[in-house]
């Protein structure tokens, strides 16, 4: 059997070799499999190390990058697709149901940042309930707040802003 000295934990003849093994990549929920991947794996510390007389590192490293595109692209596409379909301008967007920077939305709709996942559950909850946006609509008018206010402090004179 190939053995060689661990890099990881520096146990002589630790690290064993292996092929044909299948690694997986994950971002967030999601995970792709990497097939046939050659390397080394110690015995005593776990550590793995790609065979580098192999393309297993760069496989490896290249569905990991590809993962993320794809993610951001999936993600960038269904924000836009959910936005349209509410009738909302970027604009509109940030200042409805984001709250951030204002070019927030154009940001996620072209996949430079995925969305925060506060934000994406709530488009995907708008894309299957598009009624409850007239709901956002109302609180952020503010009137619960300021009724909220006005309940618990009573002293003060608590109205809606212009
Ligand atoms: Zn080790």
């Amino acid at each position: 059997m190939k053995t060689q000295q661990c890099v990881s934990c520096g146990t002589h003849n630790g690290m064993h070799h292996f092929e044909g093994r299948t690694l997986t990549v994950d971002y967030k929920q999601v995970a792709r499999l990497v097939h046939d991947i050659v390397g080394w794996e110690c015995q005593v510390c776990g550590e793995i190390e790609f065979d580098h007389d192999t393309d297993s590192a760069e496989r490896y490293s290249d569905a990991s990058d590809q993962l993320l595109e794809n993610y951001f692209q999936v993600m960038a596409a269904e924000m836009k697709r959910i936005r349209r379909k509410l009738h909302l301008t970027q604009k509109d967007a940030v200042k409805l149901l984001s709250g951030a920077g204002h070019n927030a939305f154009s940001r996620y709709e072209r996949g430079e940042i995925p969305p925060p996942q506060a934000l994406f559950t709530l488009m995907c909850l708008l894309d299957r309930h598009p009624h409850l946006l007239a709901e956002i609509q109302a609180m952020n008018e503010g009137s619960d707040l300021k009724r909220l206010l006005a309940a618990r402090f009573p002293e003060q004179e608590t109205v809606l802003a212009s």
